[in-house]
C-alpha cells in the first residue's frame, strides 16, 4: 500500500498516542497504530500534537490590520471603535480591504488556523467590504474556510438603508444572517431587529449569528429575544449568539430561567475573551467585571461553547498574531475554568467546537475527513495552550503548506543542559 502522506508516531487531542495518520486524494484514510504502508511524504511526529486545524467562529476580517487608521482608540471602548470603524469607512478601498485580509490569511495559515467566520460590516452603501470578502473568499477556498456574516454595524433599524444593503448582501452570496440588537436605539428595536433577522434567515434557509449583548447592562436581554424567535422560526441549531457578555452582570435567579431556555432552542454561544475582557468593565471604577458570559454554567445547561478572536490589530484591539491558543489561553483565565478538564475544553473551543457551530464538513481526524491538520511543538492540549508553541507543520487536504522549524534555545551555560525546549518542562505528574 502507497499513500500520499504518513504521519507517524502521533498524540491525538483526546489522549491516544502512537498513532500513525496516513492520508489519500486528500482525505484521512486511517489513523491507528503501525500503520504498515509507504508514502509519498512521510512525516514524524516523535509523539508530538496532531491536531484538526484551530477555528476561529467569530472574526472582523474587513476591520482587520487597519490599527492606527485613521487615529488609535483612546478611550478603549465598544463605542469608540464603532465610531472609529464610522471615521474609517468612508476611506475604505475595496483592494485594500481585500489586501489586509489576505494578508491576514496569510498569517492564520502560519498558525494552522484554516477556518474563521468573520462578519462583514454591511452598512455602506458601496458594499465594498462585501466585495472585497467574496472575492476573497473564493481566493483563500483551496487553503482556507471563510464563512461570511452579514453584520448590520451601526444597527438594523438605527443605520439607514442597512436593511436593504443586508438583503442585497445575502443576495450577493453572504452565507450568514448577522445582527447587534444592543446598538440599535431602544430595547424594543434590538429585540425587533432580533425578530426581522430571523425571520429572513428563516425565509432564505440560513444559519443566524448575532452579536448579542455586548454590553455591560444586565438589562440587555436581547438573548431572549433570539432564543424564543429560534424556537418560533424552526432555526433550531442554525442559531449562535456572539459575545453575551451582559450575562455576566446579569441577575442570577434571570439566568436560572434563560439558559434553560437556550438549551431547548439549541442556541450555540461564542466568547471573544480577548475582546471582552479588554473592552467591557470600562465604566466600572473597582471591582472591575470581567467581560466575558458565563461559560461553565452554559456548559452545565449543555449549550455548546465556542471562542472566537473577534479582532487583530483594528479600532477594537490593537494586539492579537491569529493564534487561537492565545484565545484558549485567556478563556481560561478569564472564566476560572482551571481544572485539567476545563483545559482541555479550552482547546477544544478553538478547534472541534469552533468548527461544529460554523457547520464545518469533513472536519477532525476520523477516515473520511479532509486531511487538514497541525503537528504542534507540544505533547498534549494542556501543554498547547501553556506553551503557544510552534506549529511545525500545518496541512491542508494531505499537503504541506507551512512549516515552523521547532523553537529550541542554545543555552551557554557551564554544568547545564546545551539546549532548552519548552515542552520538555511539563512535570511528571501533571500527565
Ligand atoms: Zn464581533
Amino acid at each position: 500500500m502507497n499513500f500520499d502522506l504518513i504521519i507517524r508516531n502521533a498524540t491525538l487531542p483526546d489522549g491516544r498516542s502512537g498513532i500513525d495518520i496516513a492520508c489519500e486524494g486528500g482525505l484521512i484514510a486511517a489513523a491507528e497504530p503501525g500503520i504498515n504502508a509507504e508514502a509519498g511524504t512521510l512525516i514524524d511526529a516523535a509523539g508530538q500534537l496532531v491536531t484538526p486545524p484551530f477555528v476561529d467562529c467569530h472574526f472582523h476580517m474587513d476591520a482587520t490590520l487597519s490599527l492606527g487608521q485613521p487615529r488609535l482608540n483612546d478611550s478603549g471602548t465598544l463605542l469608540e471603535g464603532i465610531a472609529l470603524w464610522g471615521e474609517l469607512k468612508p476611506l475604505l478601498t475595496q483592494e485594500a480591504v481585500a489586501e489586509r485580509a489576505l494578508r491576514y490569511c496569510d498569517l492564520a495559515v502560519s498558525q494552522g488556523l484554516l477556518a474563521v467566520r468573520t462578519h462583514v460590516d454591511v452598512c455602506d452603501e458601496r458594499l465594498l467590504a462585501v466585495e472585497a470578502l467574496l472575492d476573497v473568499r473564493e481566493k483563500v477556498r483551496p487553503y482556507l474556510d471563510l464563512q461570511l456574516v452579514a453584520f448590520p454595524q451601526d444597527g438594523y433599524f438605527r443605520s439607514p438603508g442597512a436593511a436593504e444593503n443586508l438583503d442585497r448582501a445575502l443576495d450577493k452570496g453572504v452565507d450568514i444572517v448577522g445582527g447587534i440588537p444592543h446598538f440599535e436605539r431602544t430595547m424594543a428595536d434590538g429585540a425587533a431587529s432580533v425578530t426581522a433577522l430571523c425571520e429572513i434567515a428563516a425565509n432564505r434557509d440560513l444559519m443566524v449569528d448575532m452579536h448579542c449583548d455586548e454590553t455591560d447592562d444586565p438589562m440587555s436581554r436581547h438573548i431572549e429575544t433570539l432564543t424564543a424567535e429560534t424556537q418560533r422560526l424552526g432555526l433550531t441549531g442554525r442559531v449562535a449568539g456572539s459575545h453575551l457578555t451582559s450575562m455576566h452582570s446579569m441577575d442570577n435567579y434571570y439566568v436560572s430561567k434563560l439558559l434553560p431556555l437556550m438549551a431547548e432552542a439549541g442556541i450555540a454561544a461564542i466568547a471573544n475573551p480577548l475582546i471582552n475582557i479588554a473592552i467591557q468593565g470600562r465604566h466600572d471604577t473597582y471591582p472591575k467585571r470581567r467581560g466575558m458570559t458565563r461559560v461553565p454554567e452554559l456548559l452545565h445547561h449543555g449549550i455548546p461553547v465556542a471562542y472566537g478572536h473577534d479582532c487583530v490589530m483594528d479600532p477594537w484591539y490593537s494586539l492579537g498574531q491569529a493564534d487561537m491558543l492565545e484565545v484558549a489561553f485567556m478563556a481560561l483565565h478569564v472564566a476560572h475554568m482551571t481544572s485539567r478538564d476545563e483545559m482541555r475544553f479550552a482547546f477544544q473551543a478553538v478547534t472541534e467546537n469552533a468548527a461544529k457551530v460554523m457547520n464545518l464538513e469533513g472536519y477532525g481526524l476520523a477516515p473520511g475527513c479532509r486531511a487538514d491538520m497541525v503537528l504542534l511543538q507540544a505533547r498534549d492540549p494542556i501543554e498547547a495552550i501553556r506553551l503557544k508553541p510552534a506549529r511545525l507543520k500545518v496541512i491542508r487536504a494531505g499537503r504541506v503548506i507551512a512549516e515552523t522549524p521547532p523553537q529550541v534555545t542554545q543555552l551557554r551555560l557551564d554544568g547545564r543542559p546545551e539546549t532548552v525546549d519548552g515542552k520538555d518542562y511539563q512535570p511528571k505528574a501533571a500527565g
